[in-house]
């Protein structure tokens, strides 16, 4: 890597006088601050190749290597010229310019496409090789690490050009085999057909009638009583929306910001302020929504996408008691949302449904215990509960579903099952799609980024999502409606189907 910075520092006075001094400055900072962080057995570190004195303004010319970012460079050089100068001269450094800062670095992989990005006024990429020109960063954006992240950011979305074409993984751990089916309709249109369920209010949700309320309560009675509780379990409660710097920390905020709802606050709560909109609405009987537009902030905030952020928030740069490790919690209070547009369908895709989501952090042998454990639990419900015909694969972790690159090499050997249902109404076994109606990863970068210690030992974390509207989704399109068909443990949990109403 080679790094070209040319810069001028604007100081508060003249500074011609000092030009002697100045010349000393560089020559030590060359040889001292310049090369700091630079290992013993290499050459390299940054250089002032090049200045000159000029009224109140000092150009540099900064060359250097990885060891010592030419930015970095700049601000320590910035700091030296304060700390020396201002005794003598009187004078600080008021403002830095970048006039040019070319960085040239190599690539793992020739890009497959032009690329773009913020901040960059010119990506020159020749096979290998890329140059960009970042002249348009400030000072505080130089001492927020914009250039390596704009550096990584280049090689991702090179990464991504590949990743794109490629098949995701998916290897197959487990069949339960063939299940008597007993029918092939879709459950969706028929609950909607009996009145068991009703499309709406808004997109992608669904108003439960008694009838399939209780289905997906006995499902989630099922998941809690079978599977969490006897594994040791304890409910939590969080918030429904999750501020940006928590998504931030978990990579949703650049994963998932199309799919996300977003949550605006009004911009005040003051009556007064209201009172024209309330006006508009007496009147026409319709919101005024360019008014609301402006009574409302931009959103700082998103609804829950999946309960796990709030949960490792919870416990962000917090030690955890070795005995009270692995901590095993899950959240069944707060319904999941995602913008799924163009890809809703029926009950099993929506914009808003209902999961719980069991988190774990402990060490990496009691998560893989753990992990054997729910598998067990979870073989248990499938096979003898719900007596559904399923399967287990191992599959792409979540984040490099959604973000194409970024995950830890340690994070994709822990990786993700899904867990796949057969649904008769699509077609046959072997070519219809199954439903992925759970899922179940461990991974390293949580307790990292949200720093969560345990005394002694190093912690992982994971999650396993029950999407209750696709657990019943997998059952009642294998089972049927009629309750005479369902097994006998599931029934038992069912207890009796409440009779519900008549609609005339
Ligand atoms: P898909 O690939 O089907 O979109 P996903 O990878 O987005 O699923 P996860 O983020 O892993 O799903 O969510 C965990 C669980 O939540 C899924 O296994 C599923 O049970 C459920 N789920 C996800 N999206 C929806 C949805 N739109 N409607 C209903 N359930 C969902
Ligand atoms: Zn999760
Ligand atoms: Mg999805």
């Amino acid at each position: 890597m080679e790094l070209n910075l040319k810069a001028t520092l604007t100081f508060s006075d003249e500074v011609n006088k000092a030009e002697e001094q100045i010349k000393e400055i560089i020559v030590k900072s060359n040889e001292d601050i310049l090369k700091r962080g630079v290992p013993d057995d290499v050459q390299g570190g940054a250089r002032v190749c090049d200045h000159s004195v000029e009224g109140k303004k000092i150009n540099l010319h900064i060359r250097s290597d990885r060891f010592v970012r030419a930015h970095d460079a700049l601000l320590r050089l910035k700091k030296r010229f304060n700390e020396e100068m201002g005794p003598r001269f009187h004078v600080g450094v008021r403002e830095i310019e970048v006039d040019e800062y070319i960085v040239d670095f190599e690539l793992d992989m020739a890009a497959k496409e032009e690329i773009n990005l913020p901040y960059v006024d010119e990506i020159d990429i020749r096979g290998k090789r890329c140059k960009l020109n970042i002249s348009g960063l400030v000072e505080e954006q130089l001492s927020k690490n914009y250039v390596d992240r704009i550096i990584s950011r280049v090689k991702e979305k090179i990464e991504a050009q590949y990743y794109e074409g490629k098949e995701e993984k998916w290897e197959l751990v487990y069949e339960s085999g063939e299940k008597d089916i007993v029918w092939d309709r879709d459950p969706t249109e028929e609950m909607a057909a009996r009145g068991w369920i009703k499309r709406g209010p808004t997109k992608g949700k669904w108003f439960y009638r008694p009838q399939a309320t209780k289905i997906l309560k006995t499902l989630e009675k099922i998941a809690v009583e079978e599977v969490l509780k006897p594994l040791g379990f304890q409910e939590v409660i969080e918030s429904m929306m999750v501020p940006f710097d928590v998504w931030i920390d978990t990579g949703h905020m650049e994963g998932i910001p199309n799919e996300a709802y977003y949550v605006s606050e009004p911009v005040t709560r003051n009556p007064k302020a209201w009172e024209e909109i309330i006006d508009e609405i007496k009147i026409t009987r319709e919101v005024p929504r360019e008014r609301l537009d402006e009574m409302t902030k931009t959103p700082k905030a998103g609804l829950c996408y999946a309960q796990c952020p709030l949960i490792y928030w919870s416990l962000r740069n917090e030690t955890i008691s070795d005995e009270s490790l692995p901590i095993l919690l899950y959240e069944k209070t707060v319904p999941s949302t995602r913008y799924e547009s163009g890809g809703r369908h029926g009950i099993e895709r929506v914009d808003e449904f209902h999961r719980i989501e069991p988190v774990y952090i402990g060490t990496k042998d009691q998560l893989m215990e753990l992990k054997e454990d729910l598998i067990r639990k979870y073989t248990y419900v499938f096979d003898e509960v719900m007596d559904i015909e399923w399967r287990m694969a191992e599959v792409e972790p979540f984040y490099l579903q959604q973000s194409g690159t970024g995950a830890e090499e340690e994070d994709v050997d822990l990786g993700t099952i899904d867990f796949e249902a057969y649904l008769p109404y699509k077609g046959s076994r072997e070519e219809s799609e199954w439903l992925e109606f759970g899922n179940l990863s461990i991974f390293g970068k949580y307790t990292k980024t949200f720093n969560i210690k345990s005394q002694t030992k190093k912690l992982l974390s994971g999650c396993t999502g029950i999407g209750i509207e696709r657990w019943a989704t997998a059952f009642l399109a294998q089972k049927g409606l009629d309750p005479e068909d369902w097994p006998s443990k599931f029934k038992d949990h069912l207890g009796k189907m409440p009779k519900g109403f008549k609609l005339l």
